[in-house]
């Protein structure tokens, strides 16, 4: 990257190298440029990256997540706990799937579903909880599963900031029941579009590969029908989340790299840390105490308006103007009007949340920063905030 002042630093940029153009130029001129052999082979390298027995790669996370709540077969009045501090997709999939969301607070300090209210909030008509590592911190997820497993849940991660996370030593996706990554460019790793999802569970990973494609078996004609043939029988309604080969060329060297990318945006942000430790224009994100690798997906600290005399949207306007990208990650999901109005959410329901939501904000962070690119983005909040 440039650090260039007179250059628009974004917030988050994809790293995508000679390899992976000259891959998906190959797939390309292969003749085959959908569903084929390199989705079959990024499903392989992400099965061994995850040491997870089922991959299924998937046009975005938001499939993934919609997929695998359709598979759970909700009824309505059927409840899903989630967090409000997270992406719409995780709530709309709920609603998409049949599911009603029940919302537990979140952690001030990490942002992440505050495990303590979760067994509160389980009802006869809870049929799952779905944690979102919020920035690639994971949730603490022994105390999650032992509640999952005393109430018989299922357990879905949205682990859409959390490839390459690991919770006490163990890597999001390879322990626990159900996982879903996105491949979005401004994830840790990018297929353009793209998602997947890992399960420990062969049923529902047969009924997500079928739910994909169309519901379209072939080995239900071979059963009953003559080997070989080109019939396919659909058992089910199902939708159209197939990855493509062309993404798949992509990812395939994206996953090579993202523990370099990983290392990259942790030395980023630690240096953050270090360099705004003693603002008090901001609070920083906490360090929870059980063992985990963050995958520092977002840099995400609280504005502290008291201090700035400026509002989170003044501060990302002003940035703005100083050439410089921020993002909003996120804004508390059951304050949009859908969800107010459907399912009678207000203001002061999950109160840590919405203290985060009217202040976070996402400075830029991504691999291809440099030490000079970050100190741009000091000095154009030393000359916000006219330290
Ligand atoms: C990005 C994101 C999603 C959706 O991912 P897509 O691949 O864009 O569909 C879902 N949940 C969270 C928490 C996200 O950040």
């Amino acid at each position: 990257m440039s650090s260039n002042q007179n250059e628009f630093l974004p917030f988050s940029r994809p790293s995508i190298s000679e390899e992976a153009i000259n891959e998906v130029v190959a797939c390309l001129r292969s003749g085959w440029i959908t569903t084929g052999p390199r989705v079959k082979q990024f499903e392989d390298d992400l099965k061994a990256y995850l040491a997870a027995p089922h991959v299924l790669a998937l046009t975005s996370a938001t499939a993934g997540l919609h997929l695998v709540l359709s598979a759970l077969k909700l009824q309505p009045g059927d409840e899903v706990i989630t967090t409000p501090m997270t992406f719409a997709a995780t709530l709309n999939t709920i609603v998409l799937a049949g599911g009603r969301p029940v919302l537990v607070d979140v952690e001030p300090g990490t942002y992440n579903m505050d495990v303590t209210r979760i067994e509160k909030a389980v009802t006869k008509r809870t049929r799952a909880i779905m944690p979102v590592h919020f920035a690639g911190l994971p949730v603490d997820l022994d105390p999650l599963y032992d509640i999952a497993k005393r109430h018989g849940l299922r357990v879905i991660e949205d682990a859409a900031h959390a490839i390459g996370t690991e919770y006490k030593g163990r890597r999001i996706g390879s322990f626990g029941d159900t996982q879903v990554f996105s491949f979005h460019p401004n994830k840790n790793m990018t297929t353009g579009e793209g998602g997947c999802i890992a399960t420990r569970d062969d049923k529902l990973a047969g009924d997500v590969a079928l739910l994909r494609f169309h519901g379209m078996d072939r080995e239900a004609w071979n059963r009953f029908g003559k080997k070989g043939s080109q019939h396919y029988e659909i058992i089910a309604p199902g939708y159209k989340y197939n990855m493509m080969d062309i993404q798949a060329a992509l990812g395939l060297h994206q996953l090579k790299q993202l523990d370099g990318f990983i290392k990259r945006r942790t030395e980023l942000a630690l240096r953050y840390h270090k360099i705004m430790a003693d603002w008090p224009q901001w609070t920083l994100t906490g360090t929870p105490s059980y063992g985990h690798l963050h995958a520092w997906h977002l840099y995400t600290p609280l504005i502290n308006p008291d201090v700035t005399r400026m509002d989170r949207d003044a501060f990302m306007q002003g940035m703005k103007d100083r050439n410089i990208g921020t993002g909003l990650h996120y804004r508390a999901v059951h304050l949009y009007p859908y969800y107010r109005e459907t399912f009678g959410f207000k203001r002061g329901d999950f109160p840590v949340a919405e203290t985060i939501s009217d202040r976070i904000v996402s400075l830029p962070l991504f691999p291809l920063m440099t030490d000079a690119d970050q100190d741009r983005v000091i000095a154009a909040m030393n000359d916000l905030f006219k330290r």
